[in-house]
């Protein structure tokens, strides 16, 4: 019930990679370092550096990408689901495929009040 299986890290110098789509054939690439990283969200992430060990204008632009990701993803479907923050009853949506295909696809929703929760098929 995590999205942490999404996350994708640059293999060179540990930046958070934008873009996961799940699949392993796509390439994705680091802001910071420049390097190609696999997208290597379907499978468990082994190696990962420690928030702490970058130094914070790296860490400010990291947030600063990640914002801009997601603002990218509200181009997506809108449902009939009630947010139990303000109660409206249309959401925005999308799947993701977060492991293995034969573990379900994650169903993340987000309300025009901020609201963002998601589910497990
Ligand atoms: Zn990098
Ligand atoms: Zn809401």
């Amino acid at each position: 019930m995590s999205a942490i299986g999404s996350l994708v890290f640059c293999t060179d110098c540990g930046n958070l990679l934008d873009g996961s789509t799940g699949n392993e054939n796509a390439v994705l690439l680091c802001e910071v370092c420049g390097a190609q990283c696999k997208d290597t969200a379907a499978k468990s992430i082994t190696t990962r550096s420690k928030p702490s060990s970058f130094p914070s204008s790296l860490r400010a632009k990291r947030s600063e990408v990640q914002q801009l990701s997601e603002d990218n993803m509200q181009t997506d479907a809108v449902i009939n689901q009630t947010c139990e923050k303000c109660g409206r009853e249309e959401v925005r949506f999308y799947t993701m495929q977060l492991r293995s295909a034969d573990e379900g696809t994650t169903v993340f929703y987000t309300c025009e009040c901020g609201h963002k929760w998601n589910t497990n098929n």
